[in-house]
Formats: C-alpha cells, sequence, structure tokens
C-alpha cells in the first residue's frame, strides 16, 4: 500500500483496495494504521481541488521526506525536489555546452542540489534518492551510459558513484528517455494508461516502454531504443555504428539538412518550428515527412508491444500538430488493425521537465526503501 501511494501519489481508500484486490474494510483498518504511525495523511488540499474524485485522496506524509530528479540534456540540466506526496518543492535548470565536460555538470548539478534543497525546506536526511538522468542508454548491469549515448563525455562513467559522491546521497541512474517514459505515466499525459511507449525526437531519438506502469528495460536496459531501428541498411552512417538507423532520417540534424538547402546553414530547430507554425509549405512538409518515417517505425512497435498510448516528447512535442497527423495515418497503414485502432497518440504534457520528473518517479517506483514505519526506523538508525 505505501508503495502504490509512493509510485501514484494520490489514491482514495476505494482505489486502492481495487488496485490491491482486497476488501474496503482491510484497506481502512490498514490506512488507519499507517496514518496513526504518521506515514499516511489525508489530503484534504487534493480533495478542495478536485471534487470529482469520491472519497478523501491519501498521500504519504509529505513531511517524512521526498525524493530529487536530475535530468542531463544534451545542451541543459534539470533538477527538480518533491515531497512523498508528489508535490514539487523546487526545482530549476542550468546550460550546457553541446560539448559539455559529463564531470563539470554533475559538479553544476550537485551544487544545484544544494541550493534547491534549501530553498524547499526539505532536509538532506529526508531524501530518500536521487534519480539521474543521462543522455544515452545506460547498460543497467552496471549503470554506465553506453557508447551510442549522444554526449560522449558520459560514456562509461560510474554515474551513480560519482554523482552519489557529490550530493552525500543514494543514486539510482538510467536513461533519460526511461525517465520521460515514467514521468508521462505518472505525471502527464499517460496517467490514465498502464502500456506506454514514450518517444523522444532532438538531436538523438530515444523512447521509453512502460508496461504494467512499471519501466520496462529488457535485459541489460537496452528496450526502447527506437531510435536505432534500421530503417535502410544502405542508408546514411548512423553514431552507433550502424547505417539507415531512425535518429538519421527523423533527428533534429536530419530536419534541419534536408532544409538547409532552400533555407540555408544558419536554421535552428526553433526557427524551423516557428517558420512551419506560420505556414511555411517546406518546414510543414519535413516535419510531415518525419511523422510519417516515425508512424512506420512506431506501427512496427504497435504489432510487437500493443500499447494503449503513444506519447511525442522531446524537442519535438511543440511541434505536435504538424506530425501527429502523418504519425496516426502510418499507424493506421502499417499495424495491424486492433493494434492501430487501440492506441491513442498523444503529445506530452511535461514537456522538458518530464525527465528530470521521471529521476523523482524513479525514486518513488525503484528506490523507496519505506515499505513500513519499522524500515524508516532502520533507515534513520543507520544514517
Ligand atoms: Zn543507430
Amino acid at each position: 500500500m505505501v508503495q502504490l501511494l509512493a509510485e501514484n501519489g494520490l489514491l482514495t481508500r476505494a482505489e486502492l483496495a481495487r488496485r490491491i484486490g482486497v476488501s474496503r474494510a482491510a484497506v481502512s483498518m490498514t490506512v488507519t494504521r499507517l496514518i496513526g504511525d504518521g506515514l499516511v495523511v489525508e489530503s484534504t488540499e487534493a480533495a478542495a481541488r478536485d471534487q470529482s474524485v469520491l472519497g478523501v485522496p491519501l498521500t504519504l506524509n509529505p513531511l517524512a521526506g521526498g525524493a530529487v530528479g536530475v535530468d542531463f540534456a544534451h545542451q541543459s540540466l534539470r533538477v527538480v525536489i518533491a515531497d512523498l506526496a508528489h508535490k514539487v518543492l523546487a526545482e530549476d535548470s542550468r546550460e550546457l555546452a553541446l560539448d559539455h565536460d559529463a564531470r563539470e555538470a554533475m559538479d553544476l548539478a550537485a551544487a544545484l542540489v544544494g541550493e534547491l534543497l534549501g530553498r524547499s525546506g526539505l532536509q538532506p536526511s529526508g531524501v530518500l534518492g536521487v534519480g539521474v538522468g543521462v543522455p544515452g542508454a545506460v547498460d543497467h548491469r552496471s549503470g554506465r551510459p553506453t557508447p551510442s549515448s549522444i554526449s560522449p563525455s558520459w560514456v562509461g562513467l560510474d554515474v551513480a558513484g560519482e554523482f552519489s559522491e557529490r550530493v552525500g546521497m543514494p543514486v539510482l541512474v538510467d536513461n533519460n528517455a526511461n525517465l520521460g517514459a515514467l514521468a508521462e505515466v505518472v505525471w502527464g499525459a499517460a496517467r490514465d494508461f498502464t502500456d506506454v511507449i514514450y518517444v523522444k525526437v532532438g538531436p538523438g531519438v530515444g523512447g521509453g516502454i512502460v508496461l504494467g506502469g512499471q519501466l520496462w528495460r529488457g535485459a541489460t536496459g537496452m528496450s526502447g531504443e527506437l531510435g536505432h531501428m534500421t530503417v535502410d541498411e544502405t542508408g546514411p552512417m548512423c553514431r552507433c555504428g550502424n547505417r539507415g538507423c531512425l535518429e538519421v532520417y527523423v533527428g533534429l540534424w536530419a530536419q534541419l539538412g534536408a532544409l538547409r538547402p532552400v533555407l540555408g546553414g544558419r536554421l535552428d530547430q526553433a526557427e524551423l518550428l516557428a517558420l512551419a507554425q506560420g505556414g511555411d509549405r517546406r518546414c510543414r512538409r519535413v516535419l510531415a515527412d518525419v511523422g510519417t518515417t516515425l508512424g512506420k517505425a512506431l506501427a512496427n512497435v504497435c504489432n510487437i508491444i500493443n500499447p494503449e498510448a503513444i506519447v511525442l516528447g522531446g524537442e519535438f512535442a511543440p511541434a505536435f500538430d504538424l506530425v501527429s497527423g502523418p504519425v496516426r495515418e502510418a499507424i493506421n497503414t502499417f499495424a495491424l488493425h486492433l493494434a492501430a485502432t487501440s492506441v491513442e497518440v498523444v503529445p506530452s504534457q511535461l514537456g522538458e521537465r518530464a525527465e528530470a520528473l521521471g529521476g523523482v518517479a524513479l525514486v518513488f517506483h525503484e528506490g523507496v526503501g519505506l515499505a513500513t514505519p519499522a524500515d524508516r526506523a532502520v533507515r534513520a538508525a543507520a544514517k
């Protein structure tokens, strides 16, 4: 029950009973005990906010602690601090150079974590863990970013060990697209779904898979690497060493490369989007082509995973209106009928915040360690 509240933030007694599969009376008895222990509280604030919910929502006691999420993106880092009731207490971001050094980025992030903890009022001893997202696939057995990472200085680093030394807290590490997926399920566009594919299109193309409400990593953490699906084995070289991966056709560099001959070399993503939204036929065509190619790849994924929802995120999310039509059409054309008709294509609701929020969600999903008040007492005694 504590784990369910940690993962979901707010749940009523009736929802807890349904999810655990026990009677309402049994849930009520346990809830009364957990409220008595100070681990669970009734959230009158949430009840007042959403009067459509029947019953008083319960949360973990926000005073009992919280978690930190850190996202290292290609050119920025973001830190989010949230309490156990999933309320964001503090959040900020910093720019990173395109060719940033990973260790310097970790120094900067650790300083920001310290600053935001001070602002949030959460004591460092109350932080259950730090969930860190890194740019690129992570070997889940070692926690180290793999050579296909889009930022080379991260490759092979013991990120959990090194960042934990800097912040003095337990650290969990994952690919930031996986964290984006988790965040959209916990906080964002996929809240009503449990089987979800999250796609992040930017300079790199990444993805995350959530099945049954839990992140699906596969044997070594490589699941969701949609960007390296082979589209044409004789196509252009990809940074992973293969030819013709999806990323070389739909990633940001491909979009800008297609427009360079007609719009010049200084075009950037913001301009591309502004021009497309202003009606420029060339930019709209490039985004539509990207949607079609991406949709074909996603149709294959739909046939294998049969998700309920596909969330389009990353720097791509603001272009949703221009790409979602072609994506939808390609899925309808290329996926099996029942797989195509059962999937919704939705825009990310969390935008550039998704991955850092996912870091917080990762701690609540996998690193909580507060199953009972006794466990917490043991943890506190160990400090
Ligand atoms: Zn590749």
